[in-house]
């Protein structure tokens, strides 16, 4: 049966035909010295691939262009022929050897979640961009040895499963589809771990500034607790790792089978909205260990790592992840209701201002994430809604039309058990749109027919009006346009800029602002001001930075006189302003009404309150002292 995840005691001991031994002489480079021994099995030859993309982040990347094969020989140490046949796919001729040792390099100099980063300090294997498979041998255990000096780098922490407990460290997956999903990290990072029902939760903190230790694992357990409660049934991994990356200026996640890696600029952790975000992601990569990577669209898995997986279900994947990632911090006591309905108001705001929502369904938007949300257009929010964005929305509309049909009794949670139950007992293939939507209304008893598919497949407004009220609650715009401030109790601050609309959206640039983004529609579309522009005066005022651009606008009357510069030559126009509307979300409904019980019930937590036990102390583990603590 088609695994995409395994347990440690599975793949201790278990031998391989299929070995990659990882050296680090050149790190410092970002340079990774691979090696690569297999038994030919008496093949007249190998074709060894290279993926282009890695799960979870649909671009092609052509991985093969920071991929350099040195040579590939038999026992005797003959140089064996090497053909090219595609771009990232190579034919080793196997000359009647029984080994092929294959030698290549790769240049890791990309700091993300998604790809392999070397560096002095550490090193980042993310094996789906820099460990080619042999075609047609991608089903069988594969061996991963590290050769680093434990002098230098102390630790290593991944999801791989340890095969012996000898030196060099020989770590195991049971495919090539569970190595490729599980990420390295070496160096000499810190190491903490929580114990959640039993099964081991690692945390490797790799940052320079100080993070608070404590207050991550405490943070992680709760997540833990609460996401899993979520669920019910037992946790369905046997261990789980989490990779937490802290650098300045970096925001992102990347969730696998038993781990996941996030990226966080420390700074973010030391003021409230950071926070959020963090714990915004952390929940939501920590929910894909069931809805993403168990609960999958069909196709995607087993992977064909050269080519686009389509698939219209990234509603379900990343648009029902990005709706829980709002109410399970608060169901995890970290966000107030107060916060829960700001966060979920700013979804509606945000929403309003992608034109795009009009041009491409949600279910298109899916299809199309390779060239489209991947594609990272500025222009991209006037030409389609994010799949993310949208479907978070369609999500909260389907778990209220579930509340209100079954007077409270089920909700949206209740469907998505039912699909994990489902994708338990077939895990060897993902699900069909069609048998969601199935598994949604066995589990809940409602009928959801052709409405819910016209959400997925409408180009419009989403009916929020209609379907809040349902439980009491009321979407408010609201305009700002003055803001008032006092000193002490009641001494008014002079007038402040006020919150205007224009469509812009502005960065500084050498001591200049340039457009970022031109909304459809805007005032600053109608005014013909463009992308890459260069924004040099308002009414005859020289504009450098972005807080006397706030300024300006937000004193101006009704328009200002704009001279900007686009493509070398100077232009002038009049920019109409909005003033900004705002959603806020208000409860209506009064106490004891059916709106306000069914209000109450979409708020409470999933199941008992978790409890706190004790944390595991941090504890440190080096890969050469791991006999007490894998034992199978
Ligand atoms: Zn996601």
């Amino acid at each position: 049966m088609y695994r995409l995840d395994q347990n440690d005691t599975e793949v201790f001991a278990l031998p391989a035909d299929i070995c990659y031994v990882l050296s680090f002489e050149r790190a410092d480079r970002h340079l990774l010295d691979i090696r690569m021994e297999v038994s030919t099995r008496g093949e007249p030859w190998l074709d060894f691939v290279l993926p282009s993309w890695t799960p979870g982040s649909y671009k092609i990347r052509e991985f093969i262009t920071n991929f350099t094969l040195e040579g590939v020989l038999d026992e005797q140490g003959h140089l064996l022929e090497v053909e090219w046949r595609e771009k990232n796919c190579f034919r080793v001729l196997c000359d009647h050897a029984e080994k092929v040792y294959l030698k290549a390099v790769y240049f890791g100099n990309e700091r993300s979640v998604r790809t392999t980063y070397l560096s002095r300090w550490q090193a980042f294997i993310m094996p789906s961009n820099c460990l080619p498979y042999i075609r047609g041998r991608q089903f069988e255990p594969h061996h991963l040895v590290i050769e680093v000096d434990p002098a230098r780098w102390r630790h290593i922490t991944t999801p791989l499963s340890p095969v012996d407990f000898g030196f060099p460290p020989r770590l195991g997956a049971l495919t090539y589809d569970i190595l490729a999903d599980s990420p390295i990290q070496i160096g000499n990072h810190r190491i903490c771990a929580c114990t959640v029902g039993g099964r081991l939760h690692e945390i490797a903190l790799v940052s320079d500034e100080p993070v608070d230790d404590e207050w991550i694992v405490r943070t992680v357990d709760r997540v833990v607790r609460v996401v899993w409660a979520f669920w019910g049934g037992e946790l369905p991994y046997d261990r789980y790792v989490f990779i937490f990356h802290f650098a300045p200026n970096v925001f992102g996640g990347l969730e696998h089978a038993r781990s996941h890696v996030l990226a966080v600029d420390p700074a973010a952790l030391r003021e409230l909205a950071g926070t959020h975000r963090f714990l915004r992601l952390l929940c939501h990569e920590f929910f894909h260990t069931w809805n993403g990577k168990r609960i999958r669209p069909e196709g995607h898995g087993p992977f064909e790592y050269s080519h686009e997986h389509y698939t219209q279900l990234l509603w379900l994947t990343e648009g029902v992840t990005t709706y829980y990632e709002i109410l399970l911090p608060y169901w995890c006591d970290f966000f107030t209701q107060r916060e829960l309905l700001v966060h979920l108001a700013l979804e509606i705001e945000q929403l309003s201002h992608v034109p795009g929502r009009f041009y491409l369904s949600v279910r298109d938007s899916s299809f199309l994430a390779w060239v489209k949300l991947y594609g990272r257009s500025p222009d991209g929010p006037n030409r389609f809604p994010s799949y993310y964005l949208k479907g978070a929305l369609i999500a909260w509309l389907l778990d209220i039309w579930i509340l209100e049909q079954t007077a409270g009794r089920k909700r949206l949670q209740d469907g998505l058990r039912e699909l994990w139950q489902r994708a338990r007992r077939r895990p060897e293939r993902g699900f069909t749109e069609d048998e969601v939507i199935g598994a949604l209304e066995d589990a809940t008893g409602v009928s959801l027919g052709s409405t819910f598919v016209e959400w997925l497949t409408d180009r419009g407004e989403l009916p929020y009006a209609d379907f809040l009220s349902r439980i009491g609650l009321q979407l408010q715009w609201h305009s700002a346009l003055d803001r008032e401030r006092l000193f002490g109790e009641k001494y008014m601050f002079g007038r402040l800029p006020g919150m205007r609309f224009t469509g812009l959206s502005l960065r500084e640039e050498r001591g200049s602002l340039v457009v970022e983004t031109v909304e459809e529609f805007s005032p600053a579309a109608i005014a013909g001001i463009a992308i890459g522009d260069e924004i040099i005066a308002l009414n005859g005022v020289r504009v450098q930075s972005l807080t006397q651009w706030d300024a300006l606008i937000g004193m101006a009357d009704e328009a200002v006189e704009v001279l900007a510069a686009s493509d070398g030559r100077l232009y002038t126009t009049r920019l109409a302003l909005k003033p900004r509307r705002s959603p806020r979300l208000q409860v209506q409904a009064t106490e004891g009404s059916p709106q306000h019980r069914l209000f109450e019930r979409w708020l409470c937590r999933p199941l008992p309150e978790p409890v706190d036990v004790e944390l595991v102390p941090l504890s440190l583990w080096s890969p050469w002292d791991v006999e007490p603590r894998l034992l199978p």
